[in-house]
């Protein structure tokens, strides 16, 4: 792995930028691609002190004069940035997976409109695009509360906290700035990670027939559930996928082995609930007759957002954009739990999230900002809540 570079100190502008690509650039356009170079520079895997991707971002809201409130753990903290009541809520999260190898670009690096960088696409772009936002509400007196995470891609602790405050509860809308290519999505599909082990009985290698092969086993377990269907299908997410993630029986070449374990990551669509798919599971897999154990590793339900619901046909006006619906789960998880208006919207493309060469194309960053102003302003004005 990739140890990403250390981030710029203070607030050096960023020099790897081409004179001739800023050229035409208008200086929020500048402020904005300087920001998200410095964004990106950030340490934010998951072995990283979270505090530094933070102060950057709330010494962004302090500058703007929103109030600032830190909540979840300390390790992994979250920030509520407010200003004014019953408005829009931009949420996002600031940590990324590692940089990860195979790279073709540096952290950072522009070229042809796009900036590349582990987080561009998932999610920095769009963080940026909601703290240009903001700057520009905050200045015309409009509401707007932005809400950002620090430990999405681990164990979302930091969403848990901020459903239970009033802001997420009661805003007028909650946009999940997950990749979306700037489309509007109204579902998720929820997560079931499960993991199985059988148990065998050691014998000589070379005397099979005295033992209980637990890989063979193991091996029947997973041709079964690869032949799982489920009963359920939804429209636009499909139907339910699995990946056996890892395999593992077996200590010595020439020991049968009394034990093998496997992690299968299963992503259902809704209105699957995880106990109904977790025991569609148990009872085909018991038909194969052959002894296990079954745990649930990760449970995350899916998301389903009316989308003719008020709030996302306004982001649709807004946005002049279609709809669409995620494989993955992100926050919108925890928020669709305590506000039914909320919705997915950001700059990224999914399919770039945690890929070596992830970039988010400048335009698209500047697009997201415009569509969030827009939208913060039509729900201020809004007689009440979709
Ligand atoms: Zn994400």
């Amino acid at each position: 792995m990739i140890i990403p570079a250390r981030p710029l100190e203070g607030k050096v502008r960023s020099r790897q930028l081409g004179a001739e690509q800023r050229g035409g650039w208008s200086p929020v356009k500048r402020q904005m691609v300087d920001m998200l170079a410095e964004l990106i520079k950030i340490p934010s895997d998951p072995f990283s002190d979270k505090q530094e991707v933070l102060d950057y971002v709330q010494s962004f809201t302090d500058q703007i004069h929103m109030r600032n409130t830190l909540f979840g753990d300390p390790s992994a903290p979250a920030l509520l940035a407010e200003f004014g009541q019953g408005g829009v809520v931009l949420s996002g999260h600031l940590d990324t997976p590692p940089v990860g190898d195979y790279w073709s670009f540096s952290q950072s690096q522009l070229a042809s409109g796009r900036m590349y960088g582990r987080g561009a696409a998932d999610m920095k772009g769009t963080v940026i695009a909601m703290l240009e936002a903001a700057q520009d509400l905050v200045a015309r007196k409009i509401p707007v509360v932005l809400a950002f995470t620090t430990d999405e891609e681990t164990s979302m602790q930091g969403a848990m906290a901020l459903a239970k405050t009033l802001p997420l509860r009661r805003a007028k809308a909650v946009v999940v700035g997950e990749p979306t290519g700037l489309r509007v999505a109204h579902a998720e599909k929820g997560v079931l990670d499960l993991a199985i082990e059988t148990r065998g009985k050691a014998a000589h290698g070379a005397m099979p027939h005295l033992g209980e092969n637990a890989s063979g086993k193991m091996m029947r377990i997973l041709r079964g559930l690869e032949s799982f269907k489920g009963r359920i299908a939804h429209p636009e997410l499909g139907t339910v996928t699995l990946n056996i993630g890892t395999f593992n029986g077996g200590t010595r070449l020439n020991v049968v082995p009394n034990k093998c374990t496997a992690e299968v990551d299963i992503r259902f669509p809704p209105p699957y609930t995880p106990d109904q798919l977790y025991h569609e599971i148990e009872e085909h897999l018991r038909r194969i007759k052959t002894p296990f154990t079954l745990r649930r590793i990760l449970t995350m339900p899916a998301v389903q957002i009316d989308p003719n619901a008020e709030h996302v046909r306004l982001l649709r006006d807004v946005a002049q954009a279609e709809t669409t619906v995620l494989v993955h789960a992100s926050e919108a998880v925890h928020y669709t739990q305590v506000n039914s208006r909320v919705v997915i919207f950001g700059a990224g493309e999914e399919e770039l999230s945690h890929q070596a060469n992830e970039y988010v194309k400048v335009e698209a960053v500047a697009r997201a900002t415009e569509v969030y102003k827009k939208y913060a302003q039509r729900l201020a004005t809004a007689r009440s809540a979709g």
